[in-house]
């Protein structure tokens, strides 16, 4: 067993949200670091890897125990958390507080993903751009190769899951969705969601003035036809 205030980098805690995790009274742990530099990134202050946590790993599970009972889930998410090397046994410690485990991921590291599948209840994971076109979002060369396996596994796995798509009108063409979108069908997944571009949070000038998101009727028509469940989060 790893023990010690550095079990998790821990950036942050949101103590009680009724958003982050679907159905569910969650808190969110916010994980220090991220390999890409998203530039509409709410949290562009998460991605430096090198940075401690501010809040050490034990007065996070210690603020989670005294909310038991009354929180339904924790959602881990960043940052990338699969960064984090002790995410699994930091996960088991609050499956053990008897609440539910929940992860914001982007899927760049599949093996991490596959090692703590076991201990997820729910995973929120974003599909940048088609897979081949990641590196316009995430400004890393050939990023989406493990998010493509990431998200195979999520749906071999059977947990349960929401893929999201963040559209920026300067970053995703319509056509960039409907590559997304068919991308998804092709691997049966049957939960999307559309996420409006928003600027609280994100550090650049130039995306914060041209974000407002123009519906295209044919496309939403195509999404909700192809999806189970879709849909749109302003
Ligand atoms: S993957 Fe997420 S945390 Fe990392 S830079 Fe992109 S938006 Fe930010």
């Amino acid at each position: 067993m790893t023990m010690g205030c550095d079990l998790i980098q821990v950036a942050g805690l949101v103590p009680f949200t009724t958003i982050d995790y679907p159905g569910c009274l969650s808190a969110v742990i916010f994980c220090q670091g991220c390999p890409w530099a998203c530039g509409y990134c709410h949290n562009p202050h998460l991605q430096p890897i090198s940075l401690k946590g501010s809040l050490s790993w034990d007065k996070t599970l210690s603020l989670l125990g005294e909310r038991r009972g009354f929180l339904d889930a924790v959602v881990f998410s960043g940052g990338e958390p699969l960064l984090q090397r002790n995410l699994g046994e930091g996960m088991q410690q609050i499956k053990d507080l008897g609440m539910k485990v929940g992860i914001h991921t982007a899927g760049i590291y599949p093996r991490k993903l596959k090692e703590i599948l076991k201990y997820l209840d729910w995973v929120g994971m974003d599909i940048k751009a088609p897979f081949h076109s990641y590196e316009k979002i995430t400004r890393v060369r050939q990023s989406g190769k493990g998010p493509k396996e990431s998200a195979a596994l999520i749906l071999q796995s059977g947990v349960d899951y929401e893929f999201r798509t963040t559209v920026h009108p300067d970053l995703l063409s319509s056509e960039d969705l409907y590559g997304v979108a068919q991308e998804l069908k092709e691997m049966k997944a049957d939960t999307f969601v559309l996420q409006k571009f928003r600027s609280n949070g994100c550090g650049d000038a130039d995306l914060n003035k041209t974000g407002s998101f123009s519906m295209d009727f044919q496309l939403i028509q195509y999404l909700q036809e192809s999806f189970v469940n879709f849909m749109i989060r302003e």
